[in-house]
């Protein structure tokens, strides 16, 4: 039973970014409670695991005194906001981070009930941080069909993989006042009802800044309203869009608001950031420091003691912090005259710069799974760095050791680190075998197909072998590997599919 007295919490944090005392409050309770981790997560929150029963009060507690929260990191509501978490452009930047704030703050779940029982045990006469009463919010008292995701970018860097979220929210880089909005993206599927599927967003079209909240308001209003509520399969936004369509979609959306949208073209995302290694801003001549983590994870694990490495450091220069929607975290608004000094005392503390990682080790992360998630049918934390060994050495050999491609691994399909949206997509489909799928461009633009189902762990660099081969050698002058599969001819891909497993 005891087993059964362990929980997970997690930290909700719009737009990933928290100052050096709320990282450093954070890294002391992991010190004192849970497994001595924190946990950094593809949605930017941070996850504290292996908590005791008895200690999620102090747990919670001691959050909320960095005035953070664990309210909305989960249920049916709007989850946590992730937002880019290190926009260089300030005037664009300023209204990214506003956005991300204020829909956060704008959709809070409408209950006292949180406090009360977890803080301080007093009634709570009125709601807090601007809820509203559960009649008049949003929510009103059924709460949403399901859980509700939103993220928002500027329209030149994708980090977080906006057209996976029910909403995306994308900023036009050039005039930060005109907004472009997506709906029905989510890459949650289940591998026992092939009615699920993964989706990106539609574009509904172009809107200015002044009119956002109504729109947002009305999106999630017919969500809430004509999502389906008898079969939690079916119940994200996806769904609603996939039966009644976009233009329908559209058109319910501007009866509500009475606008229109503006006819606009679909954003290709150029450039997409993963925020990591040292950078310099050319607007304030300020400084970032992106740190790989490995699958987010923050421990001090041999050989690399990061905990005791990023605690020293946010310590001596007290930076800002942000978590990215790939689970590392970046040491922001830097001076330059600490900037390379930061980077020397890190490798000093044993964490690698990323010159000493091979490429598929800094571009690749996995969900938590096995023995964290209850869901998880795989391993996939604990095994990526043993499968990414194999590519890495199997790359070698090929001779192409030193190229980048980016592997994304879970324990399930319900896909939470977004591998469908991976050049490699490693799926957990049983204890020992995996799915795979491939095929996504690196701007979050195209989802990956499935190449080949039930893969037994120890063949799937095999299976991928002639794959690999094939790009090495017939690749256009800076092909990745993902456009060279979507490339290739559906024939050839098919006559390099595994055999079936034998049971
Ligand atoms: Fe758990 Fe599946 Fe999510 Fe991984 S993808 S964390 S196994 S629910």
């Amino acid at each position: 039973l005891e087993i059964e007295h362990l929980v997970m919490a997690r930290v909700s944090i719009p737009g990933g970014r928290i100052s050096s005392e709320q990282y450093l409050a954070l890294n002391q309770i992991a010190n004192d409670l849970g497994n001595s981790t924190l946990r950094l997560t593809t949605r930017q929150g941070i996850q504290f695991h292996f908590v005791t029963k008895q200690d999620v009060r102090e747990l919670l507690s001691r959050i909320n005194e960095t005035l953070l929260t664990t309210w909305g990191g989960c249920g049916d509501v709007i989850r946590n906001v992730t937002a880019c978490p290190n926009v260089e452009d300030p005037r664009v930047k300023t209204v990214v981070e506003r956005v991300a704030n204020e829909i956060s703050n704008r959709y809070k779940a409408p209950s006292d009930a949180y406090f009360e029982f977890w803080i301080d045990g007093e009634k709570v006469a009125e709601s807090i941080s601007g809820a509203k009463t559960q009649e008049r919010s949003i929510y009103r008292a059924n709460m949403l069909p399901r859980k509700f995701k939103i993220g928002v970018v500027s329209s030149i860097d994708n980090c977080i993989d906006v057209l996976s979220h029910d909403l995306g929210i994308v900023v036009d880089n050039e005039n930060s006042q005109i907004i472009r909005l997506y709906v029905g993206g989510g890459l949650g599927r289940s591998g026992t009802d092939e009615s699920t599927f993964a989706r990106l967003g539609d574009l509904l079209g172009e809107i200015d800044i002044e009119s956002l909240f109504a729109f947002t308001d009305a999106i999630i209003e017919l969500q809430r309203d004509l999502g389906d509520r008898n079969d939690r399969a079916h119940a994200r936004l996806k769904y609603l869009i996939a039966r009644i369509g976009v233009d329908e979609f559209r058109r319910l959306v501007e009866e509500k608001v009475d606008i229109r949208f503006q006819p606009a073209e679909k954003d290709l995302f150029l450039a997409t950031n993963d925020h990591l290694g040292l950078t310099r801003n050319k607007f304030n001549n300020s400084y970032a420091l992106g740190i790989k983590l490995p699958s987010g994870r923050i421990a001090d694990t041999a050989p690399i003691n990061h905990r005791t490495a990023i605690s020293t450091i946010v310590q001596r220069y007290r930076p800002n912090l942000a978590v990215t929607a790939k689970g590392d975290l970046i040491l922001t608004d830097l001076a330059s005259e600490i900037a390379p000094n930061l980077q020397d005392d890190l490798e000093a503390l044993g964490v690698p710069s990323l010159k000493r990682q091979k490429p598929i080790f800094v571009s690749s992360f996995a969900c938590v799974a096995l023995p964290t998630c209850g869901l998880a049918l795989a391993e996939s934390e604990r095994y990526l760095p043993t499968f990414l060994g194999q590519l890495q050495d199997r790359l070698e050999l090929l001779g192409i050791g030193d190229d980048d491609i980016e592997v994304r691994m879970t324990g399930c399909p319900n896909g939470c680190a977004r591998p469908y949206l991976a050049e490699i997509g490693i799926v957990g489909r049983t204890k020992k075998s995996y799915d795979i799928f491939l095929g996504s461009d690196r701007e979050g633009t195209r989802l990956n197909q499935l190449f080949a189902e039930d893969v037994e762990k120890e063949s799937i660099v095999d299976s991928l072998a002639p794959l690999l081969i094939a790009w090495r050698d017939e690749r256009k002058e800076s092909e990745r590997f993902g456009d060279f599969i979507y490339r290739l001819e559906r024939s050839r891909l098919t006559a390099y599919v595994p055999a079936p497993r034998r049971q």
